[in-house]
């Protein structure tokens, strides 16, 4: 019977050399070297069996590579530099072995591409079904992290791709914004940044809140992503609800001075596409304007884990 440290020093074997890394895989704790930064960003993202996938619609390898990306992609939300990751699965006795092979097989090269060193980890089998956490360490740019907190009214609202049908399967094979995060960053003054990992709605609505401002978005101007036409024409939804509320795009919502707004317009960053969107406003509360100039409620939109009472 093979067993956790079987698969830990598989993993060892295909994990390179990092300058970051002092001490990886194999003590009781990975010693990064942190000495050129001041400042560290931590996230961390779960993934469960049954509620973000099924293992009968998503490979193993599918798997492990999106528990990185929606990680990196919150690194993205902070225009910030990923650096080391930590991966804690919880494995299925029966066949867990070569599922976990599986799973680092989909997660090292996105990690390799991202020049993300896997420092360790934790390894556990179970009766269960399949679990599986990753933090990622990594370090602001630029002018430091992008908060949720800083959008002020009257400023543009820009997306970084079109929207919606994730679920049909973009949200198993999504670049994480890394590279136009930064891009952006280095290019204008960011008021605030966040990922779409609930839906546009919803996580746009989390900026308003932290940033206590509103927002009317003109309906017109969503890119909707060819995903949302398609599953529409299943569900009956409108594309531009799919677009408003599906979630696991994992583009990025940014908000900038008009001024600036004008300018990336002009002339986004290399690499980097942007839609305008709509305005943050002073009033609370999100708004939507269709074409004929009628106003719709876009408050309390998206996916949220629930809890029971009983
Ligand atoms: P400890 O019992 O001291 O917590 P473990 O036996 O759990 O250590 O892990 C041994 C080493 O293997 C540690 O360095 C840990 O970080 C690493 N490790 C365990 N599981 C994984 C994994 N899935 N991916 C990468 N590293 C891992
Ligand atoms: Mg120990």
């Amino acid at each position: 019977m093979s067993h956790e440290f079987d698969l830990i020093e598989r993993i060892r074997g295909q994990v390179g050399r990092s300058s970051r890394v002092k001490v990886g895989i194999g003590d009781d704790a990975a010693v990064l070297d942190w000495s050129q930064h001041p400042e560290c960003l931590v996230t961390v993202d779960m993934l469960m069996e049954g509620i973000d996938f099924t293992l009968d619609s998503a490979t193993p390898e599918q798997i492990g590579r999106k528990a990185l990306a929606v990680n990196l992609s919150d690194i993205a939300a902070m225009a910030g530099r990923p650096t080391a990751c930590v991966v804690a699965v919880a494995l299925p006795r029966r066949g867990g072995f070569e599922l976990g092979q599986r799973l680092m097989a989909g997660l090292l090269p996105l990690a390799q591409e991202f020049d993300v060193a896997l420092a360790g980890g934790d390894t556990n089998t179970w009766e269960g079904p399949l679990v599986l956490s990753i933090t990622v360490l990594g370090e602001p740019t630029g002018r430091g992290p992008v908060l949720r907190s800083g959008a002020r009214p009257g400023d543009w609202i820009f997306v970084t791709g079109p929207l919606g049908g994730s679920l049909s399967g973009h949200h198993l094979d999504f670049t994480p914004r890394i590279r136009e995060a930064q891009a952006l960053h280095a290019a204008t003054t960011l008021h605030s940044l966040i990922d779409i990992s609930d839906g546009l709605a919803a996580d746009l609505g989390h900026i308003l809140q932290e940033s206590r401002v509103g927002a009317l978005l003109e309906a017109e101007a969503i890119p909707i992503a060819p995903a949302a036409t398609g599953m529409s024409r299943r569900d009956g939804q409108s594309p531009l609800r799919h677009a408003l509320a599906d979630g696991e795009d994992f583009e990025l919502i940014l908000t900038v001075s008009p001024q600036e707004g004008e300018r990336l317009l002009a002339k986004p960053p290399q690499g980097v596409t942007l839609y305008w969107i709509g305005q943050v406003t002073e009033t609370a509360g999100l708004s939507l304007k269709q074409p004929d100039g009628k106003l719709e409620s876009l408050s309390d939109w998206g996916w949220k884990h629930g809890f029971r009472d009983q």
